[in-house]
């Protein structure tokens, strides 16, 4: 389990700080499909670097901490907190990223980086038993084994994205984080690698954190989710709840605005785009794109509070 609590983070700049991630406050469970959604430019990148402790100069942590709770793999518990989570990489903790090129070494084939991987972190037990476990990993998530005689630019953006996912979940660890990961594929390997994130979730009961500002792999994937505006969560819940009734008039209006089957009216869009986080506006950061916004909106920030069993939300409406 994730504990992220009352974090705060932020960008050096030359001038001066940039708040990216502002007063956010969750958890992530075991065993659950969450999802964090939100436009370009609202901190989920920011946040899942956080996360996963890639917290380098000049992103900083200026206040709160992430804490993670897992077993190793003697059977142990363990607590780690930011700044400490990276010595979990891989064994429990991974990550995907947005473009599966950046974390392929280009002039290493496949079975090397697969190998690289295991030598690092099962140091000790062979390289026969390394070999056999790779192709049997590759068999069991229907993954050619040619691929790992290939170079990385010798396979298609969505092989490239299967093999890098492999490599995230090869040595199972509890908790995956993938960040855009259907961004640039077409719609059909966007399904695949969908379905094959969900497959391993289902199988490792595992932790699988998506990150996409894509509504619809939200509600075909997610089982729980947030959604982010301006560097703050201003909606979490279960997914079938959220689009069901979403509470927020952000979270409404970025529902609204996708398309449905047989619906042939036009969809209204949001206009304008999230504020720049370096001059945030007053009170709910939201204001001067909600319809829905009174006097009380931008003199004071709406808090982020549980409206329902398990439903938050940050909107000056839901306190009356
Ligand atoms: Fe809109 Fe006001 Fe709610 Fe912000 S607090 S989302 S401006 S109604």
């Amino acid at each position: 389990m994730m504990r992220i609590e009352n974090l705060t983070a932020q960008y050096q700049t030359i001038t001066g700080p940039v708040v990216s991630v502002k007063d956010v406050n969750f958890q992530i469970k075991d065993d659950e499909i969450f999802g964090i959604a939100g436009e370009s430019g609202c901190g989920k990148s920011t946040l899942l670097k956080v996360l996963y402790d890639v917290t380098r100069y000049p992103l900083e942590i200026k206040s709160g901490r992430v804490v993670l709770d897992y077993t190793d793999r003697t059977g142990k518990q363990r607590s780690l907190q930011s700044g400490e989570i990276s010595k979990a990489w891989w064994d429990a903790i991974s990550y995907v990223p947005q473009a599966a090129m950046s974390v392929l070494n280009p002039v290493y084939r496949i079975d090397e980086q697969f190998y690289e991987l295991f030598r690092r972190h099962r140091a000790g037990e062979g390289e026969k038993v390394m070999r056999e476990r790779v192709v049997q990993y590759l068999n069991e998530l229907d993954l050619p084994v040619d691929v790992l005689k290939a170079y990385p630019h010798e396979l298609s953006g969505g092989m490239r994205q299967r093999v890098v996912i492999a490599m995230a979940t090869f040595l199972q660890p509890g908790m995956i984080f993938a960040d855009e990961p259907t961004t640039a594929l077409d719609v059909v390997v966007q399904k695949s690698i969908l379905m094959m994130l969900m497959e391993l979730q289902s199988r490792m009961k595992n932790t699988l954190v998506i990150v996409s500002h894509d509504m619809g792999v939200h509600y075909q994937i997610t089982k729980r989710m947030g959604i982010m505006y301006s560097g703050s969560l201003v909606e979490l819940g279960p997914t079938d709840d959220i689009f069901a009734n979403p509470l927020h008039p952000y979270t409404q209006m970025l529902i609204g605005a996708l398309p449905k089957v047989g619906d042939r009216t036009t969809r209204e869009g949001i206009s304008g785009g999230p504020p720049s986080l370096r001059n945030p506006p007053p009170g709910c950061r939201f204001a001067p794109r909600c319809k829905k916004a009174r006097p009380e909106c931008t003199q004071s920030v709406p808090e982020f509070v549980e409206v329902a069993p398990g439903r938050f939300a940050a909107c000056h409406l839901l306190n009356r």
